[in-house]
């Protein structure tokens, strides 16, 4: 079990251990290592559903903050705390939620993500007009690079790859995370010969 939020991720909390860039190497090892992460704290106590005591000074609703963390590489499940009916109605209310519902891309404009250009995997610049899973291309990339053979073989199988981008940019201008993907497309292509 691991506590996993964007308040943690970014720094913000008693929890927050480790900048955003090493938490999401040790989600990527914990995939590597075949160790599942079941997801605490995915609301930082409630917190982060209150503006007034959000670090951001905004709040997400849960539908977002469980997709936050279901994103992440390794994590298996996310385990919200329930007080009363309510909560459990909010908390299953995720499994009927709109893809739009379930979008965390304004974390993109907070501080300390505002400069960071890295892909989280949030599927936010999905559908790929050419019909390429950019999000799984890239998690597939990440992992490779920590040595994960599995990933290796996942992406080999892929029907559509980096090679096949066509630099028609959608991607660039969708990302909410100032990932441009024209250039990692290439450097993808080019880490795997295909
Ligand atoms: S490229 Fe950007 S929008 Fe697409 S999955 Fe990665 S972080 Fe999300």
């Amino acid at each position: 079990m691991f506590s996993i939020n964007p308040a943690y991720d970014l720094n913000f909390g008693d929890y927050a251990i480790g900048e955003f860039d090493e938490r999401m190497n040790l989600y990527r090892r914990l995939e590597k290592e075949g160790v599942g992460i079941s997801v605490m704290k995915a609301f930082c106590g409630g917190k982060l559903l209150d503006a007034s005591e959000s670090p951001f000074h905004q709040a997400l609703s849960k539908t977002q903050y469980i997709q936050y963390a279901l994103d992440k590489p390794g994590v298996l499940t996310v385990l919200p705390g329930i007080r009363n009916d309510q909560d459990l109605q909010d908390v299953l209310a995720f499994f009927k939620a709109s893809k739009e519902e379930k979008d965390y891309s304004i974390l993109g404009t907070f501080p300390k993500l505002e400069s960071y250009n890295h892909c989280v995997y949030c599927k936010h610049c999905h559908p790929c007009p050419k019909g390429l899973d950019i999000a799984l291309i890239n998690k597939y990339y990440d992992l490779v690079r920590l040595g994960d053979d599995l990933a290796k073989d996942h992406y080999h199988h892929l029907a559509l790859k980096a090679s096949d981008y066509v630099a028609c940019r959608h991607c660039d201008k969708r990302c909410p995370f100032h990932v441009q993907q024209s250039k990692r497309m290439q450097e993808i292509a080019a880490y795997f010969h295909e």
